[in-house]
């Protein structure tokens, strides 16, 4: 089976995200979208939520799954047998980022491939955290996240507001 990983924050998972889902499920029989338990980040959104976001706005796609995972990630690759690291990019910026976390995985773990899916021209501007500064402020994020997000947010707004 050709699996891939997909890993990142998904503070919270947008509709730039779940295009490159729509976009590598079809180039893979499995793709698990490995969120990140990252302890010195602070997320507005739990693990668990950021997972279950995940799950709630994904449905539609039927060969994905979505874990959380803590550690290295080659780790966590090797020891789910995948084959290919997915990221997406959008701008320069991303790609020289990318590029040497690629290049460090690769030294780590020669025979898994890392993937790059450029990010459509609806949401290349799209990020986790304009997304979240945006809409902690009030304003209109509902054509660049799914509904289960949009909800997610304006619940934060509100607690925050109180
Ligand atoms: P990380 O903290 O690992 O960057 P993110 O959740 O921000 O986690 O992003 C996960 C992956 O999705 C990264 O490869 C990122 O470049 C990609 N990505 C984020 N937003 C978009 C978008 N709007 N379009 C395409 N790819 C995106």
């Amino acid at each position: 089976m050709r699996l891939a990983i997909y890993p990142g924050s998904f503070d919270p998972v947008t509709n730039g995200h779940i295009d490159i889902l729509e976009k590598t499920s079809k180039l893979f029989d499995k793709i698990i979208i490995a969120v990140v338990h990252n302890v010195g980040k602070k997320a507005l959104f739990s693990l668990n939520d950021r997972v279950n976001l995940i799950k709630e706005s994904t449905s539609h796609i039927p060969n994905i799954e979505v874990e959380s995972f803590s550690g290295l990630l080659v780790d966590y690759v090797k020891q789910k047998g995948a084959i290919a690291i997915i990221r997406g990019l959008r701008t320069v910026a991303d790609f020289e980022y990318e590029m040497h976390i690629a290049q460090i995985n690769r030294k780590m773990l020669p025979e898994v491939e890392s993937i790059f899916v450029l990010a459509d021209s609806r949401y290349f501007f799209v990020s986790s955290s304009i997304i979240k500064e945006v809409a902690l402020l009030g304003g209109d994020v509902s054509e660049l996240v799914p509904e289960s997000v949009k909800v997610g947010l304006t619940e934060k707004r509100q607690l925050r507001l109180e």
